[in-house]
């Protein structure tokens, strides 16, 4: 039995606990992340680094403190530094004098052996079937989140008592998290929705705005300041596309079964920028492209300070964006971003997103 850990991202610990625990391993779940998190992170992470190392890291020793002996990371291809994250993080942990066990999790495309070989690692003396079924129940969970998530996206920016919503959303997603089998994930997912919808709403149509960028800092709200949250109590509504069930569809099923995987935000991205530029850059161009296509509001662009394939992005979306008129704005963020000039850049967003809304409006009633 492993006394197993992984970083945080998003919700992603309700699936992860749920597998590991059906395999018999003790999980340990690092606590949320906080300033003593980042701190860690900071301190004994690269000053260079991407911030989701750093963040990772910060979980990694919190999770080592509290009697982890096994560590659980995402490894990466590519042009951008994803791939070096956990042997990087390995050799600091080890420079730090604790002793572990660290089992990453290649992309499959290529890497068919190791990611048999960490299955096998995770699986312990449990049947492949019993793996199977473990992984099945997390994805199951993974899938619900993702919908309540979704779900309260489109409702924050419509319900009067948005601190209600966001009680309703924690006892959701602790209810997904209880939940032993499929069904009962259903169920929880069902009344999630079901309660959301009964809400009392204003009458006012939001605006909505596409969030796009690196897919760490969409996923994890410590790390982007809790953007969705700010915008949707500013009455708008937040529209994303990457989400970490379809995200690991595209990257881990399809990957490893090799099938054509080519998704709508590339191809919507290839006349601007035809090829790989590493994490999301090129999703990010594709969305910003979609959401002029859809006549969305504005590109909310989020990031971590210093990554690649972002910043290539961005300066091809400041074009897209001048193209169509529509708002872009772009938070590139890490452990020195500070809340209040954060959240005044993005009022100042919402103004010029509701001035827009009006003059249309304005334009459409003659
Ligand atoms: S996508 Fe950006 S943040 Fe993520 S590893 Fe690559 S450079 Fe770093």
């Amino acid at each position: 039995m492993l006394k197993i850990a992984f970083p945080h991202l998003g919700y992603c610990a309700i699936p992860l606990r749920a597998m590991l625990a059906r395999l018999g391993h003790e999980v340990v779940v690092p606590p949320p992340i906080s300033r003593k998190t980042i701190d860690l992170g900071t301190r004994y992470g690269p000053e260079f680094a991407c911030y989701p190392l750093k963040l990772g890291l910060g979980n990694f020793i919190e999770a080592l403190e509290m009697g982890a002996d096994t560590l659980l990371m995402g490894g990466g291809i590519g042009p951008c530094r994803f791939g070096y994250y956990a042997q990087v993080q390995k050799e600091i942990l080890a420079s730090l004098g604790y002793k572990f066990r660290m089992i990453v999790i290649e992309p499959p495309l290529g890497h068919a052996r190791q990611v048999l070989a960490a299955a096998r690692e995770l699986k312990g003396k449990e049947s492949w079937l019993a793996l199977a079924e473990a992984a099945w129940l997390a994805l199951f969970k993974l899938r619900a989140c993702d919908d309540i998530h979704r779900a309260c996206l489109y409702w924050r920016p419509r319900v009067v008592d948005k601190t209600g919503l966001s009680r309703l959303y924690k006892k959701a997603l602790a209810a997904v998290d209880r939940a032993e089998t499929p069904g009962a994930v259903r169920e929880a997912r069902a009344a999630a929705l079901a309660a959301m919808e009964k809400l009392p709403q204003n009458a006012v149509v939001p605006p909505r705005v596409a969030l796009v960028g690196e897919v760490y800092l969409l996923a994890e709200p410590a790390a982007n300041l809790y953007i969705e949250e700010k915008l949707g109590n500013m009455g708008i509504e937040v529209v994303r596309h990457v989400w970490i069930s379809e995200w690991l569809k595209v990257n881990i099923f399809l990957d490893f079964l090799r099938l054509r995987r080519r998704e709508q935000a590339e191809k919507l991205a290839r006349p601007h920028l035809s090829c790989f530029v590493g994490g999301h850059g090129q999703h990010s161009v594709g969305e910003t492209v979609k959401a002029a296509r859809d006549g969305l509001d504005g590109v909310v662009h989020v990031y971590p300070f210093t990554c690649t394939p972002e910043i290539v992005a961005r300066g091809i979306m400041h074009k897209i964006a001048a193209k169509h008129g529509l708002p872009l704005a772009c938070f590139s963020l890490d452990e020195h971003s500070g809340e209040a000039g954060f959240v005044t850049r993005l009022e100042a967003f919402a103004d010029i997103i509701r001035a827009n809304r009006s003059k249309k409006e304005a334009v459409r009633h003659g």
